[in-house]
């Protein structure tokens, strides 16, 4: 029998079984063509059926409103970035971020190189373990950005901000893609880089709202034109054939599950175990999130000492518990329990953090 670990891996993540499955299945000769999809056209009728799908598969599990376009891109969620502020934001003008972690840190930098952003608020004195108490918005703001997962420091909101009237709101949801249910027309525009909940590494999820699409400027090289790739249905050139096909199985697999508001039932329950693990340790695991900030996607924690942290991410190895060791900035323990995370293996994880406990508490 195949060996299968529990993977906690942040990202490239674990897959669902069945999905890897159906892909292995349909490896070799896809649809009766006697070739895979790697192998087939990105014109041809067959590659065509497998965009299309994903698309409506996914408009239909976000809710995604008509006037909203669907690209899937390359370059990660690290190039959206880049091409989010030179698409949105007009010359001169100023975009706002809500800094809670590395990855809006990291956004905002960008988007620094390129013009004007500045912070709406920042929570890097706090060391990213909480929600911004209150948000200094831009009235004129160009749009204003927020990452609503920090991966790494595992804080998540569980509502949007609320934008200034008429100031587009846009996310970087890379880490709680269709992790839950949201309403899009809150949104002027979203991207997830795949390969935490949605598909394997090398394709981007944009969604915008049409009129964003308006403010892309005539000189953009083509592709970092959202305009232009959003009218080529992301075949403009070549796209990640293989990756489109992965993260449509993906979609038709939350589907299959009943939707979001079924997989959010889930993930709840396997965070709600693992926090609350953590919380009747009597100090033994230290969670780094404040608790109404809790990441219910990355769960970063510490242990008595970096040596006991060592030691637990080795002893889970050997437990088949893969992928526990904190982001290197932060150090610790981190558990990332997306979609394709079984309840199972949260529960191994929980029961391992009782014996772990025990012995070395
Ligand atoms: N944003 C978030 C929230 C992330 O977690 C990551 C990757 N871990 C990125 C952006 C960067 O994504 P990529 O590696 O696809 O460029």
């Amino acid at each position: 029998m195949t060996k299968r670990v529990f993977n906690f891996n942040p990202g490239p993540a674990v897959l669902p079984l069945e999905v890897l499955e159906k892909a292995q299945s349909e490896l070799l000769d896809f649809k009766g063509t006697g070739m895979s999809v790697m192998e087939i056209s990105h014109r041809s009728k067959e590659f065509e059926a497998v965009i299309q799908t994903a698309e409506a598969d996914l408009r239909e599990l976000l809710g995604i409103p008509a006037n909203y376009k669907i690209m899937f891109l390359q370059g990660g969620a690290s190039l959206q970035f880049a091409m989010l502020p030179m698409n949105l934001r007009a010359a001169g003008a100023s975009a706002d971020y809500i800094v809670t972690g590395t990855w809006s840190k990291t956004a905002i930098k960008e988007a620094q190189k390129l013009g004007t952003a500045r912070a709406a608020a920042n929570t890097e004195k706090e060391g990213f373990n909480c929600l911004p108490e209150k948000l200094d918005l831009d009235p004129k703001a160009t749009y204003l950005h927020f990452t609503s997962n920090e991966t790494i420091h595992g804080v998540e909101f569980t509502d949007e901000p609320v934008a200034p009237a008429g100031v587009p709101l846009v996310c970087d949801t890379s880490s709680d893609f269709i992790s839950r249910p949201v309403d899009i027309s809150k949104y002027a525009l979203i991207y997830a880089g795949a390969q935490k909940n949605a598909g394997p590494a090398g394709v981007t999820v944009v969604i915008a709202r049409d009129d964003m699409l308006e403010r892309t400027p005539a000189n953009l090289p083509v592709m970092l034109d959202y305009k232009a790739l959003a009218a080529s249905g992301s075949l403009h050139n070549t796209p990640p054939a293989f990756a489109i096909y992965m993260v449509g199985l993906v979609f038709q697999w939350a589907k299959k599950l009943g939707g979001l508001a079924e997989i959010q039932k889930t993930n709840r329950k396997k965070a709600d175990a693992i926090y609350n693990a953590i919380d009747q340790s009597g100090g033994f695991y230290r969670g780094h999130a404040m608790p109404e900030a809790r990441s219910v996607m990355n769960i970063p924690f510490r242990l008595p000492s970096e040596e006991l942290e060592d030691t637990f991410a080795k002893e889970a190895k050997k437990n088949d518990l893969i992928g526990l060791k904190g982001h290197r900035s932060v150090g610790g323990i981190r558990a990332s329990i997306y979609n394709a995370m079984t309840v199972e293996g949260a529960e191994a994880l929980v029961q391992f953090m009782k014996e772990f406990q025990k012995k070395n508490g």
